[in-house]
């Protein structure tokens, strides 16, 4: 059985609703997801109800974006509880920062000229977190570029004259926010930014994973963050971080996968977590969970 560990739905920036990408899973023979979207947990509960009917297993898990010394890193949580009101009211803080700084870019584009209004930005973005794909859909559907790609790389990429940057916790900050979740921190895709020495930090604050298997990891970036893991007693995780068919990226869903011993590693070391977070298991990942993951 193969689990892809990191997915995006509409309740982020993906393209793919949670059933299609559930839908999707199931036609290639995929037995577990973690729907991990942008500081939502929003995907989760439609994608497990679908998981149910087509027989995948759904992991509940979430991205959240920080930075660290000007480098933008990710963390991902899995197994978090999906009840947890500080969790809940963190998410919220981290989607009105999101909203505060796509207001302030539309404001800055709308000043280069071009008449995309946050109206648009928001419907397109539906009831999921608002980003930067978004204006780049609003800024093709104006015709002032051909791509979403075209969009980041001459207005809204990092740098470029639409860019405003966005409020962000610290990685230390994320770790600690998911382990408090009774989830399990993982370091996302650290070939994009690589910093060893981060790592080392992160572990006394509670990362207990790295994301080894990402499609932007060359194998020998690959063989580097499994010896990491090997020398720290780390969980290797991997997933495609998939966006939807029609992302930019076009990272294929199951493109990067881990086995079935993976996943119940991460589901172990959340057990272990919750009890060390005083998670109730009755309000955790007991019957109140969507997942309905067993509570040993
Ligand atoms: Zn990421
Ligand atoms: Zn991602």
């Amino acid at each position: 059985m193969r689990a892809d560990l990191h997915v995006h739905t509409t309740a982020s920036d993906g393209t793919d609703s949670p059933e299609e990408v559930v839908a999707r899973a199931a036609s290639i023979g995929l037995g577990l997801l973690a729907i991990a979207d942008h500081d939502t947990l929003d995907g989760i509960q439609p994608a497990v109800e679908e998981g149910r009917r087509r027989n995948v297993e759904v992991m509940p898990a979430i991205e959240l974006g920080t930075e660290h010394r000007g480098q933008e890193i990710h963390i991902l949580g899995y197994m978090i509880d999906t009840g947890s009101g500080r969790l809940r009211s963190e998410l919220a803080f981290f989607r009105d920062t999101r909203t505060e700084r796509v207001t302030r870019m539309v404001h800055r584009l709308n000043k280069l000229g071009f008449p995309i209004s946050m109206r648009r930005v928001m419907e397109i973005a539906g009831r999921g977190s608002v980003g930067r794909p978004h204006i780049a859909r609003a800024m093709v559907e104006k015709g002032i570029v051909g791509s979403v790609e075209e969009a980041f790389d001459r207005y809204i990429g990092e740098g470029k004259p639409g860019f405003e940057p966005r409020l962000k916790c610290t990685p230390v900050q994320a770790v600690h926010i998911i382990r408090l979740a009774g989830g399990v921190a993982v370091l996302a895709h650290p070939g994009l930014s690589p910093d060893d020495g981060l790592i080392q930090a992160l572990i006394p604050e509670g990362l207990q994973g790295i994301e080894v298997y990402h499609p932007c990891h060359a194998p020998e970036v690959r063989e580097h963050y499994l010896r990491l893991c090997e020398h720290y007693g780390l969980v290797a995780t991997g997933g495609s971080d998939y966006h939807g068919k029609e992302d930019k990226k076009h990272n294929r869903l199951g493109e990067c996968t881990v086995s079935r011993r993976v996943a119940d590693r991460i589901r172990d070391l959340a057990r272990e977590n919750r009890v060390k977070a005083g998670i109730n298991q009755e309000s955790g990942i007991g019957e109140g969970d969507p997942c309905g993951w067993p509570t040993g």
